[in-house]
């Protein structure tokens, strides 16, 4: 099994000496408080909040270390987006939007700006299913979006390749390889929200809600992406409806793009073999 990996806050990042974390800075000047001997090559990645971030020290943003910057309101900061690539220039660079009102928008603008996309559910919202459609629709269809949105593109990938992922794994949020130290010090589930307590056995807790679900939720017993979802969208809210919001949708959309992608390679690959048997 892979090594657990920490989200900790900069403040505490000492309560993980010689762990691989990811770190959480509202304020990237603090990243210069870390202990001394504090191995750079432990952090996986940083993980900056607010608005006008600040250019990172030098140490980071010369290390290579890759930098997640999470738009903590989708729908307000949008303009936040034009200042980063010159802010954080020469990072390895990812926006995370949360799935907020308005975060469809935020979407098409960070896109369109070259930045790769993560997406970060902590809720549905009336208008969800909508924004979520126009945000797969951007993805798929937008000639001028160059780099992937997630979860769409791992997703996407997992249809390709058929590999054993679950949506936990691809949002990083699976107790099993991933868990946040909050800012009071306590292990909670990684992700969005810090309220939601770790479960009682956070190495089993995808595979047993997979099976309670199957038990006793007609939606996921009946719906064929639960291999890959986990029931990712039904916790710790049982009584969401993934139908009213097309969630299965989503899937099904994705499958059939990576279907036809497959079938376009073949077809390439045949017509490439057809040609060189041709050649002289
Ligand atoms: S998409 Fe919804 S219904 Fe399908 S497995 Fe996931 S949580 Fe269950």
């Amino acid at each position: 099994m892979s090594e657990l990996v920490y989200s900790v806050p900069v403040e505490l990042a000492s309560s993980r000496l010689g762990q691989p974390v990811i770190l959480r800075a509202a304020d990237p000047g603090n990243l210069l408080s870390l202990p001394a001997g504090y191995r750079i090559e432990d952090i996986l990645y940083i993980r900056l909040y607010g608005i006008g971030a600040p250019p990172l020290p030098d140490i980071f943003s010369n290390s290579g270390i890759a930098i997640d910057y999470v738009l903590t309101n989708a729908a307000d900061q949008s303009a936040t987006l034009y200042n980063l690539s010159r802010l954080l220039s020469g990072c390895d660079l990812r926006v995370s939007i949360p799935m907020q009102p308005g975060f469809s928008r935020a979407v098409k603008l960070a896109a369109a700006l070259s930045f790769t996309v993560k997406l970060e559910y902590s809720g549905s919202f009336p208008g969800m299913s909508a924004e979520l459609a126009e945000t797969l629709d951007i993805y798929l269809h937008q000639s001028t979006v160059s780099q992937p949105i997630d979860f769409f593109h791992s997703l996407l990938l997992h249809f390709i390749h058929q590999d054993a992922v679950t949506l936990w794994q691809i949002q990083e949020e699976d107790p099993a390889l991933y868990r946040q130290i909050n800012g009071q010090g306590q292990e909670v589930m990684a992700g969005l929200s810090t309220r939601r307590p770790l479960p009682a056995s956070p190495a089993s807790f995808v595979t047993d809600l997979q099976k309670e679900l199957s038990a006793t939720d007609s939606e996921c017993r009946d719906c064929p992406f639960m291999d890959c979802c986990g029931g990712y969208w039904k916790w710790p809210n049982r009584e969401l409806s993934c139908a009213e919001y097309q969630l299965p949708e989503v899937f099904h959309i994705l499958r059939s793009a990576a279907l036809e992608l497959s079938r376009d390679q073949e077809a390439f690959s045949r017509d490439a073999a057809g040609r060189s048997g041709a050649e002289p």
